[in-house]
């Protein structure tokens, strides 16, 4: 990823401890803005039954994934919960081409590694209202056996230890009311006169009227 300034084209880093509930919000927001493209990570963990290969993640064995990691094909990369996860250079190269934006579903560790490439890369920390409430609803969810759930909820403090680190922080107590804000952060950051300073020189330097309409993710 190449250490580029500022541009229209929106990086959005949601990370959360697990089961607070990025998932469900990337979700919704992959639905109100298809041109913000979620970037399928690389992962040697197991598919859950309702995950498909190239949707959710593209699942990998660990050589293959190391094979990659030698190979510098990852943007970053990190072992989350004793499995590796990664996102592949062309991920955001594909999203460059095709959309208006992309949206990572990541850890604090791979989020730290892209803002350092990228600055301007959004970084969104999603908190449960409770630590009990995470694990309610890490239970509840059903994916994990016993000792990934252990292992996720003890990682929980470790990785709300690191909120310092992004630009927003989103409660997820009702879903409705926590969406809200997630898309709040996406209107206003789609207005950051930094992503705007081109379009404002190019006018600048018009004879003559242009339009200046802009579909935007
Ligand atoms: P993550 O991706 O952060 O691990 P998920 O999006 O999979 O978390 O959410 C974990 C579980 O909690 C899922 O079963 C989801 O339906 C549920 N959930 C998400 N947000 C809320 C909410 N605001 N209130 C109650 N349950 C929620
Ligand atoms: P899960 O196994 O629940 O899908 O994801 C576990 C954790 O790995 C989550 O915190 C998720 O954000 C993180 N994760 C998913 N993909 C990536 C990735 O490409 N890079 C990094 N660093 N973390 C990821």
């Amino acid at each position: 990823m190449s250490n580029e300034r500022a541009d229209d084209f929106l990086l959005l880093i949601l990370s959360s401890p697990s089961g607070a509930g990025k998932t469900t919000l990337c979700n919704r927001l992959r639905s109100e803005f298809p041109k913000l493209r979620f970037s399928v990570s690389h992962t040697t963990r197991k598919p859950r039954p309702t995950e498909i290969d190239g949707r959710e993640y593209h699942f990998v064995e660990r050589p293959t994934f190391e094979q990659m990691v030698r190979a510098n094909a990852f943007a970053e990369w990190a072992e989350v919960h004793g499995n590796l996860y990664g996102t592949a250079l062309k991920e955001i190269e594909v999203a460059r081409q095709t959309a208006e934006g992309v949206l990572f579903d990541i850890d604090y560790q791979g989020a730290r590694q892209i803002k350092a490439h990228r600055p301007d890369a959004i970084g969104v920390f999603v908190l449960p209202p409770s630590l009990a409430e995470l694990e309610r609803r890490l239970r509840g969810r059903a994916t994990e056996d016993e000792a990934s759930t252990v292992r996720r909820l003890e990682g929980a403090k470790r990785e709300i230890a690191h909120y310092g680190f992004f630009d927003y922080v989103i409660v997820n107590d009702d879903v409705e009311q926590a969406y809200g804000r997630l898309r709040g952060i996406v209107l206003a950051e789609r207005c950051k006169r930094t992503r705007w300073a081109m379009r404002c020189e190019a006018l600048l330097t018009e004879a003559k009227p242009m339009n200046v309409s802009k579909e935007i993710p």
